[in-house]
């Protein structure tokens, strides 16, 4: 009997290398071997080119495009389709199913949108991955489409350099919840533990309707994937004006777990009980950003014409 129970253990053991091994190279937003600053040498061919995201945006730094036009966004009514909310390990995303197309802004192609997910701060001092003026906020959320016009699928445009379009908008905290963030903080607590592997419907997000104030105004540079595999594949819009959340929404995406491995830091104000609910394994996920990379001589374009006086 003991002999069998070996033999069983030894293979669920090759099953369970053989799945970590297929799923590829661990990474993490600690500090530790899987960290960031260990992604070039995880990746190096990826991780470590020259023209990587997320960077510092300096306005006065940047040049008037006037090919810069507003965004224009297409949906097929027919496919207003529900989104699907989940925790994919390194933060909370939404897939957005059907037609959503988004064109202009300066692209020369048509991009299907499919998914929109967050980066955040254990504090309200950091989270976002660009900065604008060196000055980070909270949270960073990002609008990923691929180019439909040119390739067949989100897998074949991730590689290419006119692969993908990702939209960022950089929030600040508002004394008011932000309604159109509500849907979403509402199935948070269903979806946060990656153990229950749970998935939650939300109603159709628009992505227009989550661009900020003055969507016209935006910055755009080539850059990269801000996680592994970091392909140089990405158009990037930041835009100039934030959008809102509250700091009790801000809380609700803190309260995302991630395995142990990340050493994230802990939050001050998370609930005693979500060690005792979740077991030991899991810690809150947040700063879940990558830091500013260098720019290595890109010129970042703007699509106003006037800079504001400092
Ligand atoms: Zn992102």
């Amino acid at each position: 009997m003991a002999l069998k129970a070996i033999i069983v253990i030894f293979i669920l053991t090759i099953t369970c290398q053989t799945v970590l091994a297929s799923t590829g190279t661990h990474w993490s937003y600690g500090v530790n071997n899987a960290g960031p600053k260990k992604w070039p040498e995880l990746f190096p061919n990826m991780c470590a080119g020259m023209y990587q995201s997320p960077i510092n945006i300096q306005p006065s730094d940047t040049v008037y495009n006037q090919r810069l036009t507003n965004f224009g966004f297409f949906y097929s009514p027919a496919e207003r389709a529900n989104c699907i909310a989940h925790n994919n390990g390194h933060s909370i995303q939404v897939d957005i199913e059907g037609q959503s197309l988004l064109a202009y802004g300066g692209l020369q192609y048509r991009y299907r949108i499919s998914q929109i997910h967050f980066h955040w701060g254990s504090s309200d001092d950091k989270g976002s991955e660009h900065k604008i003026n060196e000055e980070a906020a909270p949270m960073e959320m990002h609008i990923v489409s691929w180019n439909v016009g040119k390739y067949s699928s989100m897998a074949e445009a991730v590689t290419k350099p006119d692969g993908l379009a990702v939209l960022g908008i950089l929030f600040r905290v508002s004394y008011y919840d932000n309604p159109l963030l509500e849907p979403l903080v509402q199935v948070i607590p269903s979806i946060r533990n990656p153990e229950w592997n749970s998935k939650a419907e939300i109603p159709f997000v628009s992505a227009s309707a989550l661009l900020p104030n003055s969507p016209e105004k935006y910055y755009r540079y080539h850059g990269s994937l801000t996680t592994p595999r970091c392909y140089e594949s990405v158009t990037w819009t930041v835009f100039k004006e934030r959008q809102t959340i509250s700091e009790k929404q801000l809380n609700v995406f803190r309260q995302t777990l991630v395995p142990h491995t990340t050493k994230a830091e802990p939050i001050p104000h998370s609930p005693e009980s979500i060690g005792r609910i979740n077991g030991e394994g899991l810690e809150p996920l947040v700063n879940n950003f990558r830091p500013v990379q260098p720019l290595n001589g890109r010129l970042i374009q703007r699509s106003y014409q006037i800079l504001d006086v400092v």
